[in-house]
């Protein structure tokens, strides 16, 4: 059926008749009145038409074989309630002997007709549908707004329906029109909209893809598609994308489509209480063991792509059989429903928390920054718990016990994580309960012993326990010490002397980094000073920085305090490549300012990160530091000779200075000695401050050439 715009708006009659001489002269009798007439030959032609179609006029033919027109209008009334129904018949009078059924249709029309007569009685049936819909369209009580989202690109198209819903007063209408999907897209992330009326082919989506993009962004939102083609396969197929119902282009009238909305939005609403009702628990609103199942395997899937750790946690309340026991199952009930509240308050959004049956809990932790998110989370729910509950007067103390197991360690499925939490929680209930614990002891102490450690670590500012090692840089061209990096230690109480490789992470993650840095820049200048008076005029400092110093933005008033009114000449800030990738325009921004300040950057660990030669053109650069993993490769594999000699030719190109870290052995250094310095245990460990004063005091020039020929250490 294919019709144009004009026809659309055209008064439409159906008519049935199983003669065709009389269908024929029906419809040319009405053709030059402007209407426009569909025929059926049988009711059960005219019953499918008019799932298609709301008719306001039916016209039917009495005597027909199977089913009859009376038994038909008897069958299309809760159909099409407010349509008007005519009988044609060549024999008015039998009609007017049967009162009983002649009453169930609306007028006659006798055959013969004139085609005025005929015109007048269609006509007059018109007027009796329209009071009809509008007495049934009628306000009842306060007229709710629907707000409708009509994608639709074609004007007429969207006009026609916004008219349409213009017409419906039952309910007040209120439609924002967009042309493309990426607009209603982005409305949808703003705005509320009870309904939305879909055109599946626009110019920036076709077909079941716009269906899902607007699910993707509002999972609630009863979509009703709006088609240009009557189509039941792809009806069938918008349906299972998620649409609620498929309405063919311009065969809606007012009512049809205010009847698709409202069902569509009731269908909508059904389905999702169901969905909740599948997937949640009934007492606590928390997922169900069915819901959990699925986020785990999905956040498994995610992980594995993303090599990424997830965590299972498992957890029993401890003695909440006693409190059933004693206060009553409302009380017990009441109790689960507040520790279900205390779980999510200990959770981010991202997090799920299911209710497993009675008193376990589970709780699914994704994108673990590092390992101890778990135990994290646990200590703050038996935080949490520890405080008594205020339950219908009571005051009740309740603890949990608490297993973790993770992703991939610990197992692959959600099986086999759930039996691993499990066995965790019952060691947590041994070992005296209101306790966490992690299903491999190894892990279990491992990430103890860092947790512990990152606590310590927040004193140690205070207690004073860090201090500075200091390493020379070696001049390959004149054999004399150019300048020295501080490196951080710890000096733990007990552990004795921390690296930083154990300890930097954590204060990064902390956000302390940006403090202690900031001493270790204080610390080290005031030293390097010291030296400077003390015959080391030119002795330059590198000092080590943090991504998280140059995003705190203070980076540059803690340089200017520490430098204080004097030139920066001598000191140097060492970055890593993956500080330069992040927040570019500031970084770039920032570093030029320290330049004109005379502050030196360098690359640290050159050649373990993106080594791009783009941030080498943009950033104010001055020298690479050769990591030492390509040093160690000189002796270790072919290819280190090769790398690290192209290295340095490609910081000479480009005009920077180069200096290799962690030489250790002449062969090393005779690669790469064209290097403007080294550094490493060849010519000198870090050392304390102290010791290195005696070092600078006792101080000789290198005989670089020695030093690569015999490998004897110049002066360590
Ligand atoms: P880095 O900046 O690359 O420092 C050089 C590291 O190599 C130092 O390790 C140093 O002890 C070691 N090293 C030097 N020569 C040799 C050698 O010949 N052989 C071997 N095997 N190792 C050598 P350290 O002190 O453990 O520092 C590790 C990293 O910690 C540093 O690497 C730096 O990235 C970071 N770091 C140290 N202090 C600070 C600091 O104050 N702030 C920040 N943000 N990071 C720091
Ligand atoms: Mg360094
Ligand atoms: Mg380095």
């Amino acid at each position: 059926m294919t019709e144009t715009q004009a026809d659309l708006t055209r008064p439409r009659i159906l008519f049935i008749d199983d003669e065709p001489l009389a269908r024929e002269a029906f419809a040319l009798s009405l053709a030059d009145r402007g209407f426009l007439v569909d025929l059926a030959e049988s009711g059960d032609e005219a019953l499918g038409l008019v799932n298609h179609y709301e008719y306001p006029v039916v016209a039917t033919d009495w005597r027909m074989p199977r089913l009859d027109g009376i038994e038909l209008v008897g069958r299309l009334r809760p159909t099409l309630p407010d349509a008007s129904y005519l009988l044609v018949t060549g024999a008015p009078d039998e009609l007017a002997s049967e009162p009983e059924r002649s009453s169930r249709v609306d007028g006659v029309i006798a055959k013969p007709w004139t085609t005025d007569a005929l015109t007048a009685a269609i006509e007059r049936a018109f007027q009796l549908h329209s009071k009809r819909t509008e007495s049934r369209l009628m306000p009842t009580e306060e007229p709710e707004t629907c707000r409708v989202l009509l994608v639709e690109d074609n004007p007429g198209d969207a006009l026609l329906v916004t008219k349409q819903l213009d017409k419906v007063t039952r309910s007040e209408y209120d439609v924002v029109h967009v042309e493309r999907l990426k607009d209603a897209t982005a409305l949808l992330k703003e705005e509320t909209f009870q309904v939305a009326l879909v055109d599946l082919s626009l110019p920036d989506a076709q077909g079941m893809e716009t269906i899902r993009e607007l699910i993707s962004v509002s999972d609630h939102l009863p979509i009703v598609v709006l088609s240009g083609f009557n189509d039941e396969p792809l009806a069938i197929e918008a349906v299972q994308a998620g649409a609620q119902d498929y309405l063919v282009k311009g065969e809606a009238g007012p009512r049809l489509l205010h009847r698709a909305i409202t069902y569509a939005i009731e269908r909508k609403q059904v389905a999702d209480r169901l969905q909740f009702l599948a997937h949640h628990d009934s007492l606590t609103g928390l997922a169900n063991r069915a819901l959990f199942r699925e986020r785990v395997s999905r956040a498994i899937s995610h992980a594995r792509r993303t090599e990424e750790q997830v965590a299972v946690m498992f957890l029993d309340l401890d003695h909440f059989k006693a409190v059933n026991d004693s206060l009553g199952h409302d009380v017990g009930d009441l109790l689960l429903e507040r520790v279900a509240d205390f779980l999510l308050e200990s959770v981010r959004e991202i997090d799920t928390v299911a209710r497993l049956g009675g008193d376990e809990f589970a709780i699914l932790i994704e994108k673990l920054g590092e390992e101890n998110d778990a135990p994290v989370v646990s200590q703050r729910i038996l935080d949490a718990l520890a405080r008594p509950i205020e339950l219908n007067g009571h005051a009740i103390s309740i603890s949990a016990s608490i297993g973790i197991s993770f992703f991939p360690d610990d197992g692959d499925s959600l099986g086999q994580l759930l039996k691993a939490a499990d066995g965790a929680m019952y060691r947590a209930k041994q070992n005296g309960r209101n306790e966490y614990q992690l299903f491999s002891r190894e892990t279990h102490s491992r990430v103890v012993k860092q947790f512990n450690l990152g606590n310590e670590l927040r004193g140690a500012v205070a207690r004073k326990e860090f201090e500075i090692h200091y390493q020379p840089q070696l001049d390959l061209r004149t054999g004399w010490v150019s300048g020295i990096e501080a490196l951080l230690r710890w000096q733990h109480p007990e552990k004795g002397l921390i690296a930083p490789g154990q300890f930097i992470p954590m204060l990064e993650a902390s956000g302390l980094i940006v403090d202690v840095g900031e001493w270790v820049l204080d610390q080290a200048c005031r030293q390097v000073r010291e030296w400077h008076a003390d015959g080391f005029p030119d002795l330059r400092l590198s000092v080590n920085l943090s991504a998280k110093q140059l995003e705190s933005g203070d980076l540059f008033a803690a340089v200017s305090r520490a430098m204080g009114d004097g030139d920066a000449g001598w000191l140097e800030l060492e970055i890593t490549e993956s500080l330069l990738l992040k927040d570019a325009e500031q970084t770039v921004e920032l570093l030029k300012k320290l330049k004109r300040r005379g502050v030196r950057i360098s690359i640290d660990d050159f050649g373990t990160g993106f080594s791009s030669l783009s941030y080498l053109r943009r950033f104010p650069i001055d020298c690479l530091k050769i990591d030492r993993s390509f040093v160690v490769d000189i002796e270790e594999a072919p290819e280190g000779i090769r790398f690290a000699t192209a290295i340095i030719a490609l910081a000479h190109h480009l005009n920077l200075d180069v200096v290799a870290e962690g030489v250790e052995t002449a062969k090393q250094l005779s690669v790469v000695r064209g290097c403007d310095g080294i550094q490493g245990f060849l010519y000198s460990r870090p050392k304390t401050a102290e010791d290195l004063t005696d070092w600078l005091r006792d101080l000789e020039v290198v005989d670089v050439s020695r030093l690569r020929g015999e490998g004897a250490p110049g002066a360590a």
